[in-house]
């Protein structure tokens, strides 16, 4: 018999006894989460992934059991024996807090030095020092909680994939690069000096060419990695639940889709998803709410107000409706009185950040459309009475109805507007947290304009089919060609987007050709593409949906850092391993890369 355990094997874990277990000699394992020490009696709660469960060393009982006790310390590893006692003092809070055991024979299996976290979800420790410290950070409940809910959700894909027909394969890490509009993370080749290989971005065109091999239905739960400026909420590398099909439409693929995501609502929070989900247009989405990923859980709509200013004197909004621009406004209904003229300079600075000049607002004081306090505005003396009523009329405004507008190109009214709208639900708590907002947003435009670049980019990806009736104008008229692609928005999120794909060469090089790749380009970045396109592709089409945001958000946790079990910093470092590190000397030589100093 091994000595590691000196025969104690543990009988239960330490969130399962229960009042009928009284009476009981059971062995537990595990962490020590506290002591109190009283003197006569030690009494420890004994953590593991299932609970904690309070155990009483009394001396009369074991006397050699008490006195390792005395030295225990947070974060020790017990194994406990002992008798299951009906608790004299019962805490309600704990699933366990009817009983407690009482020890006959205790082995202290590690010693722990003091950890320089807590062990408890509310120890306020800074995000660094959680990373750093990990392996003790995700001993927390709400840790355990997430990963193991994390793989509860994998589970429910998996089986509902395979009920469904799709089998589950893997696509190279190592690989050349698929666009997916972010740098890639290149691996240098040590048997072929100066080349390397790139971590996929997704594994899109693997997906693809296994649709032209015939496997009909793949899925995959996988590692995508995408070298981008960290922004908000991003890991280098991150999750997908990646889906393709083939002999499909757009709406086979979210059909099924749908239904996946009803299962996970269902199997993990056991809350209905009433199907089909609701599709919006990327054109009446960002008409109505700014946005390719509205939050469709509350009001506030844009509305063009470029029609009532037409003919306006006001040389503000005159000026910027003869340049092209947009005037738009949204109405923030029945709480004038609680927006103060701080809130609104507050609310201005913030606009601004997404390119506006300026916030006009207007507060709708009075019933009496004659009265002279009608309004309250600081614009009010440019307007006419006409104007301040149609505006009112446009907005839908009533009394104690406050309205922000903005004048600029479309595209800066609708960030500034969409994420004003955002901003003015939850300053105002206008979303209720018990909805759910799932929808599709459809056919955005296939192809995108950066002014800087003076240049296309593909919205999506360059694989993505234009619609039928817009093919004849990828060359001609890029900016109007939609895309047969979708994405599934949750809560104003995306969660998932995905599109049928092109399965002709001759679109796809069209397609290449208005993104500005030249013929040499193309075939060298995707020869094999374009030649497996030409023996017999059926038409396909698929789907990525992104895991940690997905299970983020339905566990209402603010970070995917707190739903992913190593994740890394803001700038890409893991604070455990220290990685990124350098490389040493000779492992350099090997890869054909001279290091060169940089001065800092
Ligand atoms: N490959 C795409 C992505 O990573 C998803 C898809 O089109 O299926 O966003």
């Amino acid at each position: 018999m091994s000595e590691l355990l000196s025969g104690m094997k543990r009988t239960h874990n330490c969130g399962e006894l229960r009042k009928e277990d009284n009476g009981q000699t059971v062995t537990l394992m595990g962490w020590v989460q506290k002591k109190r020490n009283l003197g006569a009696l030690i009494f420890l709660d004994l953590r593991d992934r299932e609970g904690v469960t309070q155990v009483v060393f009394d001396p009369d009982l074991s006397p050699e059991s008490f006195e390792k006790a005395v030295k225990v310390r947070g974060e020790f590893v017990l194994a406990v024996t002992g008798e299951v006692r009906m608790r004299e003092q019962p805490n309600p809070e704990m699933p366990t807090g009817l009983i407690e055991i009482f020890v006959s024979d205790m082995k202290i299996l590690s010693e722990s030095e003091v950890p320089p976290i807590h062990v408890q979800d509310d120890d306020n420790a800074s995000e660094a020092l959680r990373f750093k410290y990990r392996f003790l950070d995700l001993r927390k409940p709400h840790m355990q909680r997430n990963l193991r809910f994390r793989y509860k959700v994998t589970k429910i894909i998996r089986d509902f994939m395979d009920e469904n027909g799709f089998i589950d394969l893997e696509t190279p890490m190592l690989t050349k690069p698929t666009p997916e509009g972010a740098r890639d993370y290149l691996v240098p080749s040590r048997v072929h000096e100066g080349k390397f290989y790139a971590l996929p971005q997704s594994p899109q065109l693997f997906k693809q060419i296994f649709m032209i091999s015939g496997f009909d239905r793949y899925f995959q739960i996988v590692r995508c990695f995408r070298d981008e400026d960290l922004r908000a909420d991003r890991q280098p590398e991150f999750t997908q639940i990646d889906i393709e099909m083939s002999f499909v439409e757009e709406d086979d693929v979210m059909s099924i889709n749908e239904r996946l995501i009803q299962r996970v609502f269902k199997d993990s929070l056991n809350k209905d998803i009433q199907l089909p989900l609701k599709c919006m247009k990327y054109d009446e989405a960002m008409r109505r709410f700014g946005s390719d990923k509205p939050d469709i859980r509350f009001g506030l709509e844009l509305n063009d107000l470029s029609d009532v200013f037409k003919n306006t004197q006001f040389q503000v909004f005159r000026g910027a409706i003869e340049s092209g621009k947009s005037v738009q406004a949204i109405c923030l209904p029945k709480l004038a009185n609680e927006v103060s003229k701080k809130r609104i300079k507050n609310l201005e600075k913030f606009v601004k950040t997404y390119g506006v000049g300026g916030l006009a607002w207007i507060k709708v004081i009075n019933d009496d459309v004659n009265s002279d306090n009608r309004v309250e505005s600081p614009i009010e003396k440019f307007l006419t009475k006409d104007e301040i009523e149609n505006i009112i009329k446009t907005v839908n405004a009533s009394v104690g109805d406050i309205i922000f507008i903005v004048a600029d190109k479309l595209n800066v009214v609708y960030d500034s507007l969409g994420a004003l709208r955002l901003e003015l639900a939850r300053l105002y708590n206008l979303v209720d947290e018990n909805d759910i907002g799932l929808l599709w947003v459809t056919q955005f435009p296939l192809f995108e304009y950066d002014e800087e670049d003076n240049r296309y980019y593909a919205k999506h990806h360059p694989f993505t089919a234009p619609m039928d009736e817009d093919i004849d104008k990828i060359a001609t008229n890029p900016d109007e060609v939609r895309a047969k692609a979708y994405d599934m928005v949750l809560n104003g999120v995306e969660i998932g987007g995905g599109s049928i794909r092109i399965h002709n060469e001759n679109i796809q090089k069209q397609v290449f050709n208005a993104l500005g790749l030249s013929e040499e380009e193309s075939t060298e970045k995707f020869d094999f593409l374009l030649e497996a396109l030409r023996y017999g592709t059926p038409p396909h089409g698929g789907v990525a949906f992104g895991l940690d945001r997905l299970v983020m958000l339905l566990l209402n946790e603010s970070s995917i850092r707190e739903v992913i079990a190593f994740p890394k910093t803001q700038d890409a470092k893991c604070l455990m391993t220290n990685a990124p590190a350098i490389a040493d000397k000779m492992q350099m030589d090997e890869l054909g890369i001279a290091h060169i100093e940089i001065s800092e």
